[in-house]
């Protein structure tokens, strides 16, 4: 038997002794103690950890690499005081945009889904923004970059209306526009809106438009240290109403930090009926979801990197083994099985997030892996360095080509 790949001395998670694992046509198309056969290429793993490849649920690819065009006006509003100014930083943000051309955008994005090759990072749901200053300008260069980087990065373009829908007239055309231009996903920020009728005028309006091309939702809800907030609940509602189950993502819900017990019980009874899963980051503001009792509940959650170096935040390089160490202080999950829960966070539960099928290390899945510089998933959170190996659809990834 010749295989297309062949990775010897696999250690996998929750198993004992190593394995091989061996990769034909893009598939996974065995895994055994001992391959005997061929294969084009050959990989010995060392013992070293072998898992499903990093998945990032929520990155602004649009405003990657823009925090130094900016002063720090919107960083004081976003993360000062508790999060009670977190519109006005996306206002202050909003002026990045008078800049924006598709030529300076397009170098950034590609930088950026470089590093994620290099760091393991095969899947990424994107957001642009899409309203009456970037207009289609960063969804043109991320639909670019989509298409580039196929079968190395998968990217899901989110058209994104980050300045509002009801408070930005015109911006539901734009994203209509966006949609035929082949965005994969309709986004959304209902919270930012002025009054209820807003925020679900906000949500209705992105909902018809999700219906009409089949695509999913990804809002960003209640992202503000304000506990009136309630655009998640309104979310699930509308996605329940519609028989959506399973197609509406939620990101942030930071205000979640401060909601009463029985309300909170009560929102994750609706995003179980909803199947909706809740994407955090609790690098990128001092208020997130509350992660760790939405695990206890059995609830889908997962860490997104959210930002790389722009108005919000300036770090961030595509490299989800760094999230997931950052977040194991910042969510104090230190624990062995916590560790195991934080992983499962950048990789499986990520997958099932944005519906990924079929997302694990098993006979007959599609074959997205890394290869870690460790033995462990303690070890490779302690250390967070870049994966010896990646493999995205069946084919080694060429880092040093992606290094340039
Ligand atoms: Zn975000």
């Amino acid at each position: 038997m010749a295989y297309d790949l062949i990775i010897r001395n696999a250690q996998l998670r929750r198993k004992k002794g190593t394995v091989d694992i061996a990769v034909e046509k893009g598939v996974i198309a065995q895994i055994a103690k001992k391959i005997t056969g061929r294969a084009g290429k050959t990989i010995d793993a060392k013992g070293n950890l072998v898992t499903e490849s990093f998945v990032n649920t929520h990155l602004h690819l649009c405003k990657v690499y823009t925090t130094q065009m900016l002063d720090s006006k919107a960083l004081e509003a976003y993360h000062g005081g508790d999060m009670g100014a977190a519109m006005t930083a996306i206002e202050q943000a909003a002026r990045v945009k008078a800049n924006y051309n598709e030529k300076w955008i397009i170098q950034n994005v590609r930088n950026a889904l470089k590093r994620a090759a290099v760091y393991g990072n095969t899947h990424i749901r994107a957001f642009a923004d899409v309203d009456s200053k970037a207009k289609l300008i960063g969804l043109k260069a991320l639909l670019k970059a989509r298409d580039e980087f196929k079968g190395i990065v998968d990217v899901q373009v989110v058209a994104f209306p980050q300045d509002g829908v009801v408070r930005e007239p015109g911006t539901a055309d734009l994203i209509k526009e966006a949609m035929d231009l082949g965005a994969d996903v309709v986004g959304g920020i209902p919270w930012i809106e002025f009054t209820d009728a807003d925020e679900w005028s906000h949500i209705n309006q992105m909902m018809e438009i999700a219906k009409t091309y089949d695509a999913d939702i990804s809002m960003l809800v209640d992202d503000a240290g304000d506990a009136g907030l309630r655009t998640l609940e309104m979310l699930t509602v509308r996605t329940l109403e519609e028989g959506r189950i399973g197609r509406s993502l939620a990101h942030h819900a930071r205000a979640m930090a401060l909601y009463p017990m029985p309300y909170f019980m009560k929102l994750v009874a609706l995003l179980k009926q909803a199947k909706m899963g809740v994407v955090s980051d609790p690098h990128t503001g001092p208020l997130h979801a509350r992660v760790k009792e939405l695990l206890a509940e059995g609830s889908l959650v997962c860490l997104g990197q959210d930002d790389i170096a722009d108005a919000y935040y300036p770090f961030g390089q595509n490299h989800m083994l760094e999230v997931g160490f950052l977040n194991v202080h910042l969510l104090w999950m230190t624990t062995f099985p916590e560790m195991e829960q934080i992983y499962d966070m950048i990789t499986v539960n990520a997958a099932r997030c944005i519906n990924l099928k079929n997302f694990a290390i098993k006979k007959g899945a599609p074959a997205h892996l890394v290869v870690l510089d460790a033995p462990s998933v303690y070890e490779a959170l302690w250390y967070h360095k870049a994966p010896l190996h990646v493999v995205s659809h069946g084919k080694l990834i060429d880092k040093d080509a992606m290094r340039v």
